[in-house]
Parts: C-alpha cells; sequence; structure tokens
C-alpha cells in the first residue's frame, strides 16, 4: 500500500468543504492507496508542507486548491520526481482546465487512480515559477485588485475586472529576445504554460505545457464597443485572429515594463520594471 497526501487549502474558492477528506475517501482506491491530509493555515504552508513531505516519500502529492495553491506546491515539487496531482476547487482552476482534470471531487480523484503521469515545463520570472499564466500590465493589476477584495469566486473576479478597466491603460513594453528587440505597445503582455487563465478563458489557445516554449501574448485596450466580440473570443479560443491580439513564442525574453509588478497563477508578486521570462522544461510531474 502506498502513501499520498492530499493539502488541502480550505480557503480556496468555495467548494473545498470540511467534508471532502470523506469525499475523498469515498472515490480513492484504498486497495491501492492510504491517503493522509493535512490543511494549510496561513499564506507560505502549502510550500512548508510540500518541502516537508518530500522528505516522507509519498507516492503522490495532492492539491485541493486554485492556481495559486497548485503554484504553492509545484514550485517545490519541481525536480523532485514525485508527482502532483490536482483536485480543482478554486475559483478559475486554470490549470486543472487545461490537463482536463475532471472539475468534481469525483472524476479527479478517479484520475488519480490511474496514475498517468505527464511532464510539464515551468515558466521562470526571475527566479520564481508560474505553471499556468503569468501576466503583467492589466491582469497583473486585477489580480492585485481581487487580492485586496474580501470575496473570491467569479463575481468578485470580475468586479476587479471592471473596475481595473477603467484606469487601465496601453503601455510601452520592450521584448528582447537573443536575436531581436520588440518595441510592443498594448494592454497586457502575457507568458502562456498553459492555454487559458481558468474558467475557460483562453489567452493563449494551442498553447502546449510540455512543448518546452512559452507563449508571448500582446493584448492592445478593447473600446467598450470591441469588448463583447473580444471576450466572446477569449472564451471561445478564436482570439488569434482578432486585430487586438498579437502571439509570439519563445524560450527566453528580457521584458521592459513601465510598472514593477506581475501576476503568477494569479496571484500579484514584484518582479521590477526589467525581468527575465524563461522556460524550465518537462520538471514537474503531473497527474492528468
Ligand atoms: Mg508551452
Amino acid at each position: 500500500m502506498e502513501k499520498i497526501l492530499f493539502i488541502i487549502n480550505p480557503i480556496a474558492g468555495k467548494k473545498a468543504g470540511k467534508n471532502i477528506n470523506q469525499d475523498i475517501i469515498r472515490y480513492l482506491d484504498t486497495d491501492k492507496f492510504k491517503p493522509h491530509f493535512k490543511y494549510s493555515e496561513y499564506a507560505g504552508h502549502i510550500s512548508e508542507i510540500a518541502k516537508q513531505a518530500l522528505e516522507e516519500k509519498y507516492k503522490a502529492i495532492i492539491v485541493v486548491g486554485g492556481d495559486g495553491t497548485v503554484n504553492e506546491a509545484a514550485r517545490v515539487l519541481v525536480q523532485s520526481n514525485v508527482p502532483m496531482g490536482i483536485i480543482p476547487s478554486g475559483s478559475g482552476n486554470g490549470l486543472a482546465r487545461h490537463l482536463k482534470i475532471p472539475l468534481t471531487i469525483k472524476g479527479a480523484v478517479k484520475l488519480i487512480n490511474k496514475m498517468q503521469i505527464l511532464q510539464m515545463d515551468a515558466i521562470k520570472i526571475n527566479n520564481m515559477y508560474s505553471f499556468c499564466v503569468a501576466g503583467v500590465g492589466f491582469d497583473a493589476e486585477v489580480s492585485r485588485m481581487f487580492q485586496k477584495m474580501e470575496a473570491r469566486g467569479l463575481f468578485s473576479y470580475i468586479i476587479a475586472c471592471l473596475r481595473c478597466f477603467n484606469q487601465s491603460k496601453n503601455q510601452n513594453f520592450i521584448v528582447q529576445t537573443k536575436e531581436k528587440e520588440y518595441r510592443l505597445n498594448g494592454f497586457m503582455l502575457c507568458f502562456a504554460n498553459a492555454s487559458q487563465f481558468g474558467n475557460n478563458a483562453y489567452i493563449a489557445p494551442g498553447a502546449d505545457v510540455s512543448d518546452g516554449i512559452v507563449d508571448l501574448v500582446l493584448v492592445k485596450k478593447p473600446s467598450y464597443l470591441q469588448i463583447p466580440l473580444f471576450a466572446y473570443k477569449i472564451l471561445t479560443g478564436t482570439v488569434e485572429n482578432h486585430s487586438l491580439y498579437n502571439r509570439r513564442t519563445g524560450k527566453a525574453f528580457e521584458i521592459t515594463q513601465e510598472n514593477d509588478f506581475a501576476h503568477l497563477d494569479g496571484e500579484p508578486t514584484i518582479v521590477g520594471t526589467k525581468f527575465t521570462v524563461t522556460v524550465e522544461e518537462k520538471v514537474l510531474r503531473v497527474i492528468y
């Protein structure tokens, strides 16, 4: 019998209820696996639990939470060989949705029983990891606003978007690659490992988490009239041909921005006005 650790973030989203451990036990193949449960109690606790868990030789470490929670565990598990599973219970669940992990506890646990592994890439912003999507500009401002709001969930997220939209404008970015320097102007610049932010908002349709490539997406600020079509195209994965949208790919960039902050998988953080974006290939084993 092999032991599996479930790290539960009780405040991620609303779905991770009190009795989630019983739901997990109900669907877990307990002939094969013995579940252990740990609950995060403060910011940074998930990384600490994951670090300690690496010494305790679990067969797999499963994160119950959203993209922020997944990031906290994954940044410890990279390069470790211990596979990470996800039971999605955040507000966006971008990485889980990208990997087509079921959003129900039952479906997600049944996937864990099969233990099928994908070796996925990680994006590095300076020395910090992003596994889903990172970015600067509008979406970083939204993540900042969202973090300050008391209520989580999709509704609060939409409110944060609306509030930021008025204040946010196009800014100048310099994107430096090995070969060339691009001077760009846009509303947001995203670094995508996965294809979506979460909630099926496809910022980089076609992005692949294990191709060793960063999808770099520039979006110009839409006018109010352009928002409905642009939003429709984002939500249907057809944004690629929109006039406000531009996508490049690469393995390493140096970015100059007007602000000094970014978001990494939805969590705001300071990166400076000049920072690097690189990719580490196939460094995280994920159950999918
Ligand atoms: Mg990729």
